[in-house]
């Protein structure tokens, strides 16, 4: 669940505002101009470059490896990434039944920092817990907030300036969620943060939902999405490819969002504030919708965890291969569900379960799953045994000669599946 901009009017961004036009009449416009060019968050200059990132990743040094520190200092930095995992502690974002999106947001920023601090390359902040802001983060809120506000306000007023002569486009975007002042400024304080703390790249993490589903009721849509700057932002391009290398990873496992509007899978746009709106956000951004609150896999708690962590892992595996580095996870698969050992017997009649899930990765990994004919989208990953398992199943059954566990799986097929699937060659014996 995303918020985008809408306009804020307080008296004090007014009488702010009035001062801050004020002075800037009496400043010539060429000189404004100039400055502007040749600061960072300025349109039509990159805030960030791929290249930049990459030549930044590989100069990075390990203090320890190295004989003196004092000479391989300062100069060789870490990637800085900061996870912003979406709403805030106590307020906001999507719900469905018992499952709030603010809470599972933490959840997987969790599981993709402690991923992400297996690599020395990167240091990893996430902005909040469950409970609270991060410490730094809750300070500049209180010790800036008319900063902020001011920023925000400059920001406004320059890509305004710029839309009215004509040199920026105003893209409409869909949707408009309206939020509270105080959350607005919050999110833009986040991207000022970002910029004067020099992050190198934002991951705003999300789960999706829409405006015309009905209460309680399971929506139409799968799949997740992620959204970058629009092109027109400093940080859009390094963003886009960013975001490329993560949407490979995930969609080899997970639908992509059926919504039209999202179908692309990497979706620019002008207005999120998370990602930069009024261009305020110099590092590479994304935000990532990772599926529908509502979806099946959300209800048991088990496999609701082993799927978020999926999601992070195949994130950060993303990330990897955007700097073209190795995996430092130490999971020696392409996947956090597999290998696996099915220890019982299951069918459409068990409840979901980690098994199940295990499984329909491991019919995918065989090209079973989803079944001929069916989309991701039909059939997702969920934890759930249905129809789609059941298909799936007799087909790698038939494939592998079993023919009287008919889209059950019983003994043979478990024997078949762990030799497969177990780690160990022997242990389906
Ligand atoms: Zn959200």
């Amino acid at each position: 669940m995303k918020i985008r901009f809408f306009l804020k009017i307080t008296a004090v961004s007014l009488i702010i505002g009035a001062l801050f036009i004020g002075v800037a009449y009496f400043i010539p416009s060429q000189i404004i101009n100039n400055a502007l060019r040749n600061i960072a968050g300025t349109f039509f200059v990159d805030s960030i470059t791929v290249s930049g990132l990459i030549d930044k990743y590989n100069n990075y040094l390990d203090h320890q490896n190295v004989i003196s520190p004092v000479v391989y200092g300062q100069d060789r930095p870490k990637i800085k990434i900061l996870i912003v995992p979406g709403h805030e502690p106590d307020y906001g974002g999507a719900e469905f039944g018992f499952v709030k999106e603010r809470y599972i947001n933490v959840d997987l920023a969790d599981d993709l920092a402690r991923f992400l601090k297996t690599d020395p390359h990167y240091d990893v902040t996430v902005s909040r817990d469950n409970k609270k802001w991060l410490p730094e983060l809750e300070k500049y809120f209180s010790d800036s907030w008319d900063s902020i506000n001011l920023w925000e306000k400059g920001k406004k007023d320059e890509m305004l300036e710029l839309i009215a002569d004509g040199s920026v486009r105003k893209i409409t975007n869909p949707a408009h969620q309206t939020v509270p002042d105080s959350v607005a400024t919050r999110l833009y304080g986040i991207n000022k943060w970002a910029d004067e703390q020099n992050f190198d790249i934002v991951i705003n993490v999300h789960f999706n939902d829409y405006g015309t589903r009905r209460l309680n009721l399971t929506g139409d849509y799968y799949g997740f999405v992620i959204y970058v700057p629009e092109r027109q932002y400093s940080n859009s391009k390094a963003s886009k490819t960013f975001a490329g290398s993560i949407f490979n990873q995930l969609s080899k496992y997970f639908a992509v969002s059926d919504i039209p509007a999202e179908s692309v899978g990497v979706v620019e746009d002008q207005d999120l504030i998370a990602i930069g709106s009024y261009n305020t956000v110099d590092p590479v951004s994304i935000l990532v919708e990772y599926g529908y609150i509502y979806e099946p896999q959300f209800k048991n708690p088990d496999v609701k965890d082993a799927v978020i962590n999926e999601y992070a892992y195949q994130t950060f595996l993303g990330i990897q291969n955007f700097f073209k580095a190795s995996n430092t996870s130490g999971i020696l698969s392409d996947t956090t569900l597999l290998p696996h050992i099915w220890q019982k017997n299951l069918s459409k009649s068990n409840n979901p379960e980690n098994d199940i899930l295990a499984l329909q990765l491991a019919l995918k990994k065989e090209e079973f799953y989803p079944p001929m004919g069916k989309t991701k989208n039909e059939c997702p990953i969920t934890g759930v045994f249905g129809y789609c398992t059941e298909e799936a199943l007799f087909m790698f059954q038939a494939n592998n000669g079993i023919f009287d566990e008919k889209g059950i799986l019983g003994v043979k097929t478990r024997e078949v599946l762990n030799v497969f699937f177990s780690g160990n060659k022997n242990s389906g014996n």
